[in-house]
């Protein structure tokens, strides 16, 4: 449908349900969810919640306000991503800032949260470590349900840790200490009662990979290897030396990699090994327990 355009004075405008209907058509060839990333672009342009749009179909937008529309709209038309072009996403019940150095936090990773929360009481100190923390969405997750908890949050990616930080700061945390290095790399010998993890799986050459949002998003945040496992393998082997006795590890992992990822927790001695579903029906989060002497 052609968008309405009125002249007033100087100042050309156009109808709010009108932009909305004919970006919605245009992005609908790039977006499984075309209304949806039109409604939420044009919220981040006028600064308003979607709800606004809605009361206000019929509401003339100076052409400032279409242009800056126009603009970010062509973004998306060539495949940004909304959470990037926006700088922001919805994770848990955070709103958390995102760029093109963090990973941006995926509905299922929210099972990697909740699994984990049964493992972190919320009466005493309970040390947990997130590995490849990211924009800090688990961490902050965490945080914000467990504040007594005592959260060491790790990410090889300087930027991306920065991104973290600020979110913490955001909404107040302050009970996650952000440090940079390379999975257990900068943490010595220090022994947690909870690891989890959501690291890169996707196997190189898988096609996701060159689709999507994905194209946006760093790949050393999603490709893991040949198989996909590299850094699953990693993390398995080298958790037993950063967990306490009767303590917990819980890592998302790809769809069909749940016995692989079962097979190397057995090997290195975890027991109550278990896998959950995401709301897509998908083998998701395994968590496993290692009881190791003295
Ligand atoms: N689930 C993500 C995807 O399919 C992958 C996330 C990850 O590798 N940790 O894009």
């Amino acid at each position: 449908m052609e968008s309405v355009r009125v002249k007033t004075s100087e100042i050309l405008t156009t109808r709010i349900g009108d932009m909305l209907t004919d970006a919605a058509a245009r992005l609908a060839v790039v977006s499984e969810t075309p209304r949806l990333d039109a409604e939420v672009l044009l919220g981040h342009i006028l600064a308003q919640p979607r709800s606004y749009l809605f009361a206000h179909p019929e509401e003339l937008l100076a052409s400032g306000k279409a242009n800056a529309f126009d603009l970010i709209l062509q973004q998306r038309l060539a495949g940004q991503p909304v959470a990037y072009l926006i700088g922001e996403r919805e994770f848990w019940s955070l709103t958390l800032r995102v760029n093109p150095s963090t990973l941006i936090p995926r509905p299922e990773t929210e099972l990697l949260v909740e699994k984990a929360l049964a493992h972190v009481p919320d009466d005493r100190a309970v040390h947990v470590l997130e590995l490849g923390t990211g924009s800090g969405a688990v961490a902050l997750a965490l945080s914000v349900e467990r504040p007594t908890s005592n959260i060491v949050a790790t990410d090889a990616c300087s930027d991306a840790l920065s991104i973290a930080r600020q979110n913490a700061a955001t909404h107040g945390t302050s009970n996650i200490k952000f440090v940079a290095g390379d999975w257990f790399d900068p943490l010595a010998d220090r022994r947690f009662d909870v690891i989890v993890s959501n690291p890169p799986y996707v196997r190189d050459a898988d096609p996701h990979l060159g689709k999507g949002d994905a194209r946006f998003e760093p790949r050393r945040a999603l490709a893991g290897g040949p198989d996909g496992l590299d850094a699953l393998r990693l993390i398995i082997s080298g958790a037993g030396l950063h967990l306490n006795s009767d303590s917990w590890l819980l890592l998302e992992h790809g769809y069909d990699q749940a016995d692989d990822v079962a097979a190397l927790l057995s090997s290195r001695g975890f027991d109550s090994v278990c896998c959950h579903h995401d709301t897509a029906g998908h083998p998701r989060v395994t968590e496993a327990h290692l009881k190791t002497e003295g």
